[in-house]
């Protein structure tokens, strides 16, 4: 078993020639080269808060709390987080190991139920780090890892016993789509060996008795128009190639956000029809277990992190 202590040296040391994600870049961050993600030595944060929006396993009644990053290691042309996934990343403050902990702490006292990490993945050695002396301190919230799927298996070995709950994307079913869209060569592929990873570690969702997430993997869709998630084919090989067991959010929350407007099938909102067919998919792959979002969901879901909070208005 690893302990937390030996997971942050090892994903610290990687730093140094950065290939915590697949893009594997190889700028030395501890020296404050920057490589695809933006993002050097230290992490940047663009909002810690109470979040009532995520699945009800994640919010239940007192919200998770979503500790935002700013950068990103895809750069997806209808990203709802561009803000801060995109945007100018100094406008961000920086948070050394202390900070963070201290934001950890922040919103433990909040009385969230989780400390759930929004796109870890490429300061994921930053984000652990601060975990040690959190833990030391007593921290006691269950660790959610929401990222975009675009992860290493050998980076989230690191991440076992480290997160309690895995939250991935599976964006797409294509790699000339996901290369196109997000700039991620082999993101298919890469994507299920992850969330193959993550469900060996953490296995099926395990909730509470109150109905709270306590363990285990919920994997996010999210249905694009013109099928440019390939939907049907996603949650198949996911069934086939993971577990039918494992627990989708299906999500329809997409709008055109960033710089989709330009796009000639991305330029407009999901269709009801859209989403009933992704819901036919998911039964037809044989999955049993997730989430669907009522259709309107894009009408709600409109982060904006210049706001205090961004998720009330
Ligand atoms: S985490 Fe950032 S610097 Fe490291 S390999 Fe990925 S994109 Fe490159």
């Amino acid at each position: 078993m690893l302990t937390l202590e030996y997971s942050a040296m090892e994903l610290t040391a990687r730093l140094g020639a950065c290939d915590l994600c697949p893009h594997a870049c190889g700028v030395n961050r501890l020296m404050g080269q920057v490589g695809r993600c933006g993002i050097g030595a230290r992490a940047r944060v663009a909002s810690a808060c109470d979040h009532h929006g995520e699945e009800p396993a994640l919010s239940g009644t007192r919200g998770a709390g979503t500790l935002f990053t700013a950068g990103c290691n895809l750069r997806c042309l209808y990203c709802q987080n561009a803000q801060i996934s995109q945007g100018d990343l100094a406008a961000y403050p920086e948070y050394d190991t202390d900070a963070l902990a201290d934001a950890y702490f922040a919103l433990q006292a909040r009385g969230v139920h989780n400390l759930a990490w929004v796109s870890p993945t490429h300061v994921i050695a930053q984000l652990v780090a601060a975990l040690v002396p959190a833990r030391a301190d007593g921290l006691a919230l269950p660790v959610v890892y929401n990222s975009n799927g675009y992860d290493r298996v050998d980076v989230l070995r690191l991440l076992e016993g480290v997160v309690d709950i895995y939250l991935p994307d599976l964006k797409y079913a294509d790699d000339a789509t996901a290369e196109a869209l997000s700039g991620a060569p082999g993101y298919t592929d890469t994507a299920l060996a992850a969330i193959r990873e993550m469900y060996r570690q953490v296995g099926d969702l395990e909730l509470d008795g109150d109905g709270l997430a306590r363990r285990g993997v919920i994997v996010r869709h999210l249905v694009l128009p013109g099928d440019l998630s390939g939907t049907r084919t996603a949650l198949r090989r996911l069934a086939e190639e993971v577990s039918p067991t494992i627990t989708v959010s299906l999500m329809a929350q997409y709008y055109p956000a960033h710089r989709a407007a330009a796009h000639p099938l991305l330029a407009r909102p999901l269709t009801a029809a859209e989403y009933d067919t992704a819901l036919d998919a998911f039964a037809d792959a044989g999955l049993e277990n997730g989430w669907a979002q009522e259709p309107k969901a894009s009408e709600t879901y409109r982060p904006d992190f210049e706001a205090g909070h961004p998720f009330e208005g």
